[in-house]
């Protein structure tokens, strides 16, 4: 029998959320908090230092001894610094363990080491760190002992963004603003926000660690970069919802135990598509406590693998040739007062603000869709967009049939009269209960895909923060709202106006609509005569960040100046070079050092038995002949090597040209890079298993 676990009391025990405020702080101060998360503004000295002590408090009684502000840099992951809560004993020698308002509100790092593209001179090496009060504090406990993290942003020293949450906390700002004119037209007078949803579903691997720590690759690079086919891959998707083992079984409850403690709210747990592959899903939230959460499901994926012999691969492709993993952003908008603006109810036809709001997503996305496209892009998930099992590199969005019906009705004749209605499913036996159809099925191979209540964009990567992709979301959407109000507000007529710019919007937009297989290569040429950008990989992805369109879009709503979005396009090609020198490093250790005195000692020994053989009067020629192509592909692979020394050295000597540089990583080294593989993994197929230096695919997926 397993123990019985609480779940009630285990949720959010480690978190120092609403109500643990409502018994803690006086009344005073829990309303004057309360409105500052509502309603924006800032919490006096006074009530600062009434939250710091009553924070301290919660966190010593749970264990703590050090508390640090807790900050997403543009490398995408998240960092800390901890202090402990000691002070200066007093002369008696004790000790007082201390945290003030200050301490909360504000925190001062040292950002020099942290990516900023040329935002920050390294002689102006200040960086703050300001308390987000809408995300909870948290306790998070390893062998560090128990910390209490508070969520942060990390500006400059002269305000610019240092970070991914800064501007999401900006965007959620704008599309607020802007939603709620719609809203107003529509009369909900009585919303006074507008918020942005997000549902992250998450992706992952789980490998042996003994394994994975025989394979210098993935513990460099995250990935494999050898390797031969398993000799099964996915093709019978026995994987895909298959029952889960017991390993992982264990894995899984262990990480659900960890992930409600800290209020995050995993709910969805199954087998994916690969084998060794999986996936949680947690109940959406607000958009910054729904990246905040992303966050420490990832870290805590990381964490919780180690205690099962286990390690979690995050990376978009850790395994060529099976499918990679990818995070699906489910985002919606909903106002304070309850209605999800997103949800079409049973007759969209009539529902003329969802259409309204429907019209201007669709707008934003294909007027923006080269953004969008790039707020998903990082090196890993080259490997994943526009290949076979991934969405295509080409933004689209899927209505589903009855949508997509009610725009046609309103491009083609200006009025939308019904709206199709899901059927009865007859399941063709007497004792199974007929069931209710959805009015629309789904469509697994789109970029951006309508479900029901909320858009699900599945192009983003399972290793990314999902911070750029949201703010993106909410900046394009923010901005088309902002024009239809514009026009709606000084209309004589709302009613034929709203009519109007509906219609408008469906029929110059209709190009990026696309409910067909988004995997098909006739997609590919068709999306290119509608004029749809096909953007292949991040470094082409990352100009977008600069063009005039975007600086027009991000400083109107004050969510990127300038600067900052020059800043993130400089970081894409920093990274971008840095990951493939890695990469390319990896691999030129791993073919000198393992596979080529591996494969030199077999042929060796091949050599010798082919002679024994001779001089026993015994003809050798299923020896000579596999000596003979072992030998070829060692050649090639010694050439491939010394080629990719070559070019990565060239690459790396590039200097004050990060967008060269980056196109050298990727249009010489990489190439390089295939170049070697190649040979090498023939290799492994042609020689004994027991000399081969790592363990195999089939080790690593098929026997975790
Ligand atoms: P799937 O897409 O795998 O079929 P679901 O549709 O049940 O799964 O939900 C996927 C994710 O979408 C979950 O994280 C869920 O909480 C989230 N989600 C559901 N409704 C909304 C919403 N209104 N806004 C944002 N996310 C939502
Ligand atoms: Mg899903």
């Amino acid at each position: 029998m397993s123990e019985l676990l609480n779940v009630e009391e285990l949720f959010g025990s480690r978190v120092f959320n609403l109500g643990k405020m409502r018994e803690r702080l006086p009344g005073d101060v829990f309303a004057e908090v309360k409105s500052v998360m509502e309603n924006g503004g800032e919490l006096s000295k006074s009530s600062a230092n009434i939250v710091a002590r009553a924070m301290k408090e919660w966190a010593i009684e749970n264990g703590a001894t050090h508390y640090t502000h807790w900050f997403q840099p543009l490398n995408g992951i998240t960092a800390e610094k901890h202090d402990a809560f000691v002070t200066h004993p007093d002369n008696e020698g004790r000790m007082l363990m201390e945290f003030s308002g200050k301490e909360l509100v504000k925190g001062e790092t040292d950002a020099s080491s942290f990516p900023s593209g040329g935002l920050r001179s390294t002689f102006e090496a200040r960086g703050y760190t300001v308390w987000d009060i809408t995300s909870p504090a948290f306790l998070k406990e390893d062998a560090a002992g128990v910390i209490l993290c508070i969520p942060t942003v990390l500006c400059s020293f002269s305000g610019e963004a240092l970070d991914k949450k800064t501007p999401l906390l900006r965007s959620m700002e704008a599309v607020s603003a802007q939603a709620l004119r719609i809203t107003h037209l529509f009369g909900n007078t009585e919303a006074k926000k507008v918020i942005p949803s997000v549902g992250a579903e998450q992706e992952y691997f789980l490998v042996d660690r003994e394994k994975y720590l025989k394979r210098p690759d993935l513990i460099f690079a995250g990935r494999t970069l050898f390797g031969a086919p398993a000799p099964k891959g996915q093709e019978l998707e026995d994987h895909y919802f298959g029952a889960i083992r017991e390993r992982i079984g264990s894995y899984m409850k262990d990480l659900n135990i960890e992930l409600w403690k800290l209020g995050v709210t995993a709910k969805t747990q199954h087998n994916e598509v690969a084998p060794a592959q999986h996936e949680l899903a947690p109940i959406y939230e607000t958009a910054n406590i729904a990246v905040d959460h992303n966050q420490l499901v990832m870290e805590t994926m990381k964490k919780v693998a180690g205690r099962h012999g286990l390690t979690c691969l995050l990376h978009e492709k850790p395994f060529a040739g099976v499918n990679g993993s990818g995070k699906h952003d489910n985002w919606s908008l909903s106002t304070d007062n309850g209605v999800n603006l997103l949800d079409p109810g049973k007759t969209p036809n009539e529902n003329v603000q969802f259409l309204l709001v429907l019209a201007c997503i669709l707008k934003a996305v294909d007027t923006h869709a080269d953004l969008l496209r790039q707020s998903a892009a990082d090196v890993g998930n080259d490997h994943r967009l526009g290949a076979d099992e991934a969405p295509p590199a080409i933004i689209s969005v899927f209505l589903g049939e009855q949508l997509d019906d009610v725009v046609r009705q309103l491009i083609e004749t200006g009025a939308a009269d019904h709206s199709i209605q899901g059927e009865k499913l007859v399941t063709g036996v007497s004792t199974l209960t007929d069931i209710e159809k959805d009015a629309t099925d789904r469509n697994r191979t789109s970029p951006f895909a309508f479900t029901g209540n909320k858009f699900e964009f599945r192009m983003v990567g399972s290793s990314d923060s999902i911070a750029s992709p949201n703010t993106t979301l909410n900046a394009i959407v923010a901005e088309a709202f902002c024009e239809a109000a514009d026009r709606l507000e000084s209309a004589d007529n709302l009613e034929l106006a709203v009519h109007d710019l509906i219609k408008e919007y469906f029929t110059e937009h209709q190009r990026i609509i696309f409910n067909g297989d988004g995997y098909a290569k006739e997609w590919v040429e068709e999306a290119a005569k509608r004029g749809l950008p096909n953007i292949t990989n991040t470094i082409d992805a990352a100009s977008a960040l600069t063009t005039e369109k975007a600086i027009k879009l991000f400083e109107k709503f004050g969510i990127y100046s300038r600067t900052e979005l020059e800043s993130r396009e400089e970081i894409t090609y920093e990274t971008y070079s840095k990951t493939i020198n890695i990469e390319a490093l990896t691999m030129i250790d791993m073919a000198k050092k393992l596979y080529i005195p591996a494969v030199m000692e077999y042929t060796g020994e091949l050599a010798n038995t082919i002679n024994a053989l001779h001089a026993a009067g015994q003809d050798p020629c299923v020896q000579s002949e596999n000596l003979t192509e072992i030998s070829a592909q060692l050649k090639k692979a010694s050439d491939a090597l010394k080629k990719l020394e070559e070019e990565t050295a060239k690459a790396s000597a590039i200097k004050n040209d990060a967008k060269a540089q980056a196109y050298a990583f990727k249009d010489h080294v990489k190439t390089a890079m295939d170049d070697l593989r190649s040979p090498v993994d023939a290799l492994e197929m042609l020689v004994d298993k027991s000399i081969w230096p790592v363990p195999s695919y089939a080790d690593l997926i098929f026997e975790v």
